[in-house]
């Protein structure tokens, strides 16, 4: 007689794997029963795409397709391409993704790549790879965007992804500690994780509200190297924890999660702003970011490394230079207090404050629903191509939430509600 092989020496628990993947379809999608699944993954993630299409399939699901991308075949094309390919995106294939969203297909991603991945590579590829990628991805990036339908990102602790994180330790042991720091971060290391994200959604919920109520014109930011005045989108909403799709589906977009965010007006930003974490973006990392804002513009941009990446992304379109997100996180919340830095923006976001260059988000507005793209921007809503967080939140900063007429509430001191 002959049992299937166990291997007990994974360094990740298959348990809370399992209960990732359950809380990815449960909580993250809330996936409907007949609803088609698109998953984008790196292959080192396979073990948690199978039990995710195990626990999709179990809930109903009509078909599951996924897509997988892999740290070596990226490597190869930086190596042997020629020129010329960098230009290139496969645009059929985003076309097929914005039209199996239009049918209302829920999309997975997962996240477990290096983060640096391609800081290495000469950045004007990088740079021409990227906006490649952006604009062929528009017509599914504006539906996910509209949040036309649920979506959600989870994470898998790639072996190299783990080894950059904790780059002290052997392989197996940086791949146990990024796998309990995700799954603590995910919720998912309880008995009832459904139940663990139900309470903190109506945690989140009830920040937002208070937010709401105030109806704050702009929000000014202090602290080291930080004197910026964030207006807000008129007509803004703030968002925080689970939220309800066109589509009619109520669903968390991020595991983890622990921020509140809104629109800022994409006029209405001054002043100046120091990043407070490094930013992975596309593999290659941008540390010490300072840039000044007028007239809700980006006129001056530095960073002490990766510059150069930085002001060609500010180039991706006039967009690019303005903000689409700002988002409120306590210095104090469990990713921030783990001390890990990530060098990933779904972790490293939910660590942080932070504002976000570029595409606004419809549903941080009231009955964004219903708005046209157009209403959106007339309410100050910003367009772009990219959306890319960066964390400006600290446990030395400030923030100041001002009424239309000129009078100021405490909204954080050093780092903490107020
Ligand atoms: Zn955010
Ligand atoms: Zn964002």
């Amino acid at each position: 007689m002959t049992a299937p092989q166990q291997n007990h020496s994974s360094p990740i628990d298959p348990a809370k794997l399992d209960r990732l993947a359950e809380v990815a379809i449960r909580v993250g999608l809330r996936l409907q029963a007949g609803q088609d699944l698109l998953i984008t993954a790196p292959v080192t993630a396979l073990p948690l795409v199978r039990r995710i299409a195990v626990h999709a399939y179990s809930a109903g699901a009509g078909l599951v397709t996924p897509f997988f991308s892999d740290e070596a075949l990226t490597l190869a094309r930086y190596r042997h391409a020629a020129d010329h390919g960098f230009d290139r995106a496969a645009g059929w294939l985003y076309e097929g993704m914005a039209k199996a969203f239009t049918a209302n297909t829920a999309r997975l991603a997962i996240v477990g790549d290096d983060p640096m991945l391609l800081a290495g590579q000469d950045p004007a590829k990088v740079a021409r790879a990227n906006k490649a990628v952006s604009v062929a991805y528009q017509p599914a990036l504006e539906k996910i965007a509209g949040f036309d339908i649920n979506w959600n990102i989870v994470a898998y602790p790639g072996a190299s992804w783990a080894r950059r994180v904790f780059a002290d330790d052997a392989e197996e042991v940086a791949v146990r500690k990024l796998a309990d720091a995700i799954f603590a971060a995910s919720r998912v290391d309880g008995d009832d994780p459904v139940a663990a994200w139900a309470d903190h959604n109506a945690a989140l919920h009830r920040r937002a509200a208070w937010l709401n109520g105030q109806r704050f014109a702009a929000l000014h930011f202090t602290g080291p190297g930080t004197d910026l005045r964030v207006g807000l989108a008129d007509g803004h909403e703030w968002q925080g924890g689970a939220a309800t799709a066109k589509n009619g589906v109520t669903c968390n977009a991020n595991i983890p999660t622990e921020e509140v965010f809104t629109t800022p007006h994409a006029a209405r930003v001054e002043g100046h702003v120091s990043s407070t974490k490094p930013l992975s973006h596309q593999g290659t990392l941008i540390d010490d970011i300072r840039v000044r804002f007028e007239a809700g513009r980006i006129v001056e941009a530095k960073a002490s490394r990766g510059e150069e990446v930085l002001n060609k992304v500010l180039d991706t379109d006039e967009g690019a230079r303005r903000l689409g997100e700002v988002a409120l996180v306590p210095h104090s919340s469990p990713i921030s207090k783990s001390g890990i830095l990530y060098f990933n923006t779904l972790f490293d976001e939910n660590a942080s404050c932070h504002i976000a260059l570029g595409q606004c988000y419809a549903k941080c507005f009231v009955d964004g629903a219903r708005l046209s793209p157009e209403e959106i921007a007339a309410r100050g809503g910003n367009r772009s191509l990219i959306h890319i967080d960066w964390m400006i939140g600290s446990g030395t900063v400030d923030i100041d939430g001002v009424h239309a007429d000129g009078s100021r509430t405490p909204v954080f001191r050093k780092g903490e509600w107020a």
